[in-house]
């Protein structure tokens, strides 16, 4: 058994795809006899009609290019077969408007028999067709055999040609333009993972862990060379590096860079490719004229990506830019391409102020070589424990507490936090990086506390004796209560921080040092009491029993908190 799928059945899948494709759009209709999409609108008299094909499995394309300004029509296959010539007959002489049909033809031999048999029976009824030939994928490059095999700069193809024809070019010049476009585009193809055919309970090749394929094609076929991973900054290179060659593409030129998702691929995952492949590009004085970058030629749920780049003139331009209808095509594609802009990061300024008066420790105050080492410690620790804080919230959460700690203390200086920082500063400089380096609750809720101690130091300018420490907690147990809502019990940090409340509070005649570990101990056997209960409040909400036996991660790192506090002044 494999992964499960979202099917009826094999048999029906493309069928009951189609169904709701149709239904989703305002402009697309089916003919069952033989079995081809077109336009619901018929074309006006004597404008040259556009049909495509190719297998199914490649959506948005053919089926999503059909609208106003690409495509007229499209024959669907089954899953990567190519339709057969009946379809391709009928749907030409469906979408004739009586100034012929552009057939444009990725290049398999199924594909280009079909279209070409149903060409010349058209041609008897007198229905003029030219055929646009799409062979852009460099890694089936070879001097005899079938040629390269047509991908991704097909959607390149049907937007020039349609853009064309929509403009009321005639057949040999609509034709002429996707010739021109098919033959200064080159594509090359990795895949991370391979597709799975619906029905099938394995992927149509297996990669070892760490390994990717590069050169692959549409159809779940094999690739032509097998590789380590790599850095996406390498790999964009060996993507381009052969376009480039077979292109013979050279400094000063202009091109258009399709960069496209081969179905399981993540639109952060395409930008950060499209920001690799466009300061490449920059690095060879190549010019990107234009940019498109999203899913438009996939294979099926596989995972990977492919560049295409199409030597571009301003004929060509012109027809990219102009409007379309088709579903398929994003409705805000980008014009002239600027530049991949430095300085992207996120920026929050901490508080870093230098203590400019010594506070010293005493019997009943914590000064500024306690506080100092207290919260320094606090901070290691809490680093040096990321991967068990992740585990903890990966049981009982979603995963993201360890990565939202380091976040946020990634960016205090710890060594001025030990000896450097004013005492308040202190307080305030891990506050700071909580509130603007973390996200998620944790890095709200973290900021609320410290800022309530960042207060208390700016109110005790001597240091901080049991009851400023007492009311500090307090605040800051309030605050997060009523910004989150959690009780005790609640399986959060509360269960930690009240406890620890109580205990400062309760130590009026106990020293300071003393009133210290009583917190301690009193948050520590409150977060391991968090092991016994379900969580209430936060993500680990939605796991419901599943949380039990996990400790909770936020009160763990509230133990530590109190307990770092414990004998800082004595050393
Ligand atoms: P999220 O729950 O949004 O994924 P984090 O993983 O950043 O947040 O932090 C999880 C920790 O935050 C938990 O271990 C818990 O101690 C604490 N927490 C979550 N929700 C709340 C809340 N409403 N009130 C107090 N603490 C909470
Ligand atoms: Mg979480």
């Amino acid at each position: 058994m494999g992964s499960p799928q979202f099917l009826n059945s094999p048999k029906t899948f493309v069928v009951d795809a189609i169904r709701g494709a149709v239904a989703s759009s305002d402009d697309l209709r089916w003919h069952s006899e033989p079995g081809y999409l077109t336009r619901r609108e018929s074309l006006p008299r004597g404008q040259v009609a556009l049909l495509s094909g190719g297998g199914s499995g490649h959506e948005p394309l053919h089926a999503g290019f059909i609208g106003q300004g690409m495509l007229t029509g499209a024959c669907p296959g089954l899953i990567f077969t190519s339709p057969n010539a009946l379809q391709v007959r009928a749907a030409t002489e469906s979408v004739d408007a009586g100034a012929g049909v552009v057939h444009i033809v990725k290049n398999y031999t199924g594909d280009v028999l079909n279209f070409t048999i149903a060409e010349k029976m058209v041609a008897e009824n007198g229905i003029a067709v030219e055929q646009v030939l799409v062979d852009d994928d460099v890694a089936s490059e070879s001097d005899d055999g079938p040629g390269r095999r047509g991908t991704a700069a097909t959607v390149a193809v049907e937007k020039i040609c349609g853009a064309s024809a929509d403009r009321g070019d005639d057949l040999a010049t609509v034709a002429e333009f996707g010739r021109r476009t098919a033959d200064n585009a080159r594509s090359m193809a990795v895949a991370l993972r391979a597709c799975t055919l619906p029905g099938a309970d394995r992927p149509s090749f297996d990669l070892p862990d760490g390994e990717i394929e590069l050169g692959i094609g549409i159809h779940g076929e094999r690739g032509t060379e097998r590789v380590p991973g790599m850095a996406a900054s390498e790999l964009v290179r060996r993507l381009i590096d052969p376009v480039m060659a077979s292109l013979g593409l050279g400094d000063g030129e202009r091109v258009i860079v399709n960069v496209n998702g081969l179905g399981a691929t993540h639109e952060l995952s395409l930008n950060l490719l499209f920001a690799e492949a466009a300061t490449y590009l920059a690095d060879k004085g190549v010019t990107i004229e234009r940019s498109l970058v999203g899913s438009f030629v996939t294979a099926l749920d596989m995972d990977g990506a492919s560049i295409t780049l199409v030597r571009a003139d301003d004929a060509m331009l012109e027809l990219w830019d102009a409007p379309t209808a088709a579903p398929g095509w994003p409705n805000a594609p980008s014009r002239t391409f600027r530049e991949v802009p430095g300085g992207i990061e996120f920026r929050a300024p901490i508080a870093d102020e230098e203590s400019t008066d010594s506070i010293p420790d005493s019997d009943v105050r914590l000064g500024r070589p306690a506080v100092g080492r207290w919260i320094a410690d606090f901070a290691e620790k809490v680093l040096a424990e990321e991967p068990n804080l992740t585990d903890l919230d990966r049981k009982a959460g979603d995963g993201d507490f360890g990565t939202n700690m380091v976040a946020a203390l990634e960016h205090v200086d710890i060594a001025r936090i030990r000896e450097g920082f004013a005492l308040p500063t202190v307080f305030e400089t891990v506050s700071d990086a909580y509130l603007g380096h973390a996200g998620g609750t944790s890095g709200a809720l973290f900021g609320i506390w410290f800022r309530q101690f960042y207060r208390a130091a700016v109110d005790n300018p001597d240091g901080l004796d049991r009851s400023a420490l007492a009311t500090a907690a307090r605040a800051g147990m309030e605050a997060i209560m009523e910004l989150g809502g959690a009780r005790p019990g609640d399986k959060t940090m509360i269960d930690a921080i009240a406890p620890a409340v109580s205990a400062l509070e309760g130590a009026t005649d106990a020293g300071l040092e003393d009133a210290l570990r009583q917190a301690a101990v009193a948050a520590a056997d409150g977060a391991e009491a968090t092991r016994e209960s379900t969580a209430k409040r936060g993500r680990a909400s939605y796991v419901g029993e599943a949380s039990r036996g996990v400790v909770d991660p936020g009160a763990l790192v509230l133990a530590w908190f109190f307990e770092s506090a414990v004998g800082t002044r004595s050393r």
